[in-house]
């Protein structure tokens, strides 16, 4: 069945929206777009695409049935319930809200109006993302116990309405929802505890530089850092394993594995090893046969097939991958991010 699209907000994100969708989903159609800043509209006419003259006259289109929102954070719940209510299937872009209780509101809409309604995660497709989730599935080096995710820059503070708290901006909504959204999509078990460490280097009224740490009922760890003054990168992800560890140094997915070798002799001399450390035994080299170093899984992933997924499930042919419910549960380890960091100590959970 042939679908039609209209997308709200037409910046950096909804310009992509449109470009992604014209190239790569030939059955959904962009209807048009509102925007309420005059050359983001001018900027559209100039692309070759129908501008809604007012956000009323878009959701009266009764042959617009999929509608995306890519406007600032604090928009996103009146727009969403708006579109919902107008009857229109809504993707949202993330994060889908300022905290759960916001996201709770949404999801009681869509349940009410019986609407499709997803959350725009499209890194969930990220290549790096797809080759850890799989490494980490299979226990391929044994079982994981600590990872760390990593996206780092240094082009200093938080750009134009991420900079202001009324807008939702900060990086723990921004970048953080992504990261956080991954590992819940990785790791098969509640979040039992939450703690952060939220810097505002810049001065400026959202956090710009952030840690947080999530411990895992099952045992796993994990540690996501997100940074605008990081002038030494970092790996985008670093796991260790019980069998060995895994780094992706980059987006290009430049890294590697190195596994224990089970079939090397394995004598150990329980002797003091004299290194540029000093005298040590556990912080020694181990002989170079004991380990094997493995290029990293293979894995297909494509950004569009997040929008293959929504026609997919508005023609009944398949399940919606990314669900409100579990965008709900970022929501609510991310009220527990800002809990942790107000109280200054982690905040147990279960999540
Ligand atoms: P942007 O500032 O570039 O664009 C936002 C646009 O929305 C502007 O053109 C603005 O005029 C318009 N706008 C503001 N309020 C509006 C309203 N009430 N009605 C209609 N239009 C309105 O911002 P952006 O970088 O495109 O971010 C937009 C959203 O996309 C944010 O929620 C952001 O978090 C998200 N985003 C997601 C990703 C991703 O990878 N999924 C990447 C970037 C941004």
């Amino acid at each position: 069945m042939s679908h039609r699209l209209a997308v709200i907000g037409y910046g950096g994100m909804g310009s992509w929206h449109v470009e992604n969708v014209r190239e790569k989903i030939p059955s959904l159609e962009v209807k048009g777009i509102f925007d309420v800043r005059q050359e983001a509209c001018d900027k559209a006419k100039e692309n070759g695409l129908f501008v809604y003259s007012s956000k009323e006259q878009l959701l009266a289109d009764p042959e617009v049935d999929l509608v995306t929102i890519a406007v600032p954070n604090n928009f996103h719940k009146p727009l969403v319930i708006e579109c919902l209510r107008a009857g229109k299937n809504v993707i949202c872009e993330k994060p889908v809200a300022l905290n759960a209780a916001e996201l709770e509101d949404m999801i009681a809409v869509s349940k009410e109006t019986g609407r499709l309604f997803s959350i725009h995660q499209n890194r969930r497709w990220d290549k790096d993302y797809a080759i850890i989730k799989k490494m980490v599935r299979e226990e391929l080096l044994g079982k994981p116990y600590f990872i760390e995710s990593r996206v780092l820059g240094s082009r200093g503070s938080m750009h134009g309405w991420r900079g202001y708290r009324v807008n939702g901006g900060g990086m723990v909504l921004d970048w953080g929802v992504h990261l956080i959204d991954q590992l819940l999509d990785m790791i098969d078990s509640p979040v039992v505890s939450v703690d952060s460490h939220l810097i505002h280097v810049f001065g400026g009224e959202v956090d710009d530089s952030i840690k947080v740490f999530l411990r895992f009922e099952n045992g796993l760890s994990a540690m996501c850092e997100m940074s605008t003054n990081c002038f030494i990168n970092q790996p985008r992800w670093h796991v260790s394993c019980t069998d060995g560890t895994a780094v992706i140094e980059d987006w290009a997915c430049n890294g590697k594995m190195v596994k224990l070798n089970t079939e090397a002799e394995m004598e150990w001399a329980d002797d003091i090893v004299y290194t540029e450390a000093g005298p040590t035994r556990t912080m020694a080299p181990r002989p170079k046969e004991t380990t094997l170093e493995l290029p990293l899984p293979e894995v297909q992933t494509d950004w569009s097939d997040y929008y293959k997924n929504i026609l997919a499930v508005l023609d009944g042919e398949a399940e919606l991958i990314v669900r409100p419910e579990q965008a709900l549960r970022v929501m609510k380890v991310i009220d527990a991010v800002f809990e942790a960091d107000r109280l200054n100590c982690g905040v147990h959970c279960h999540i």
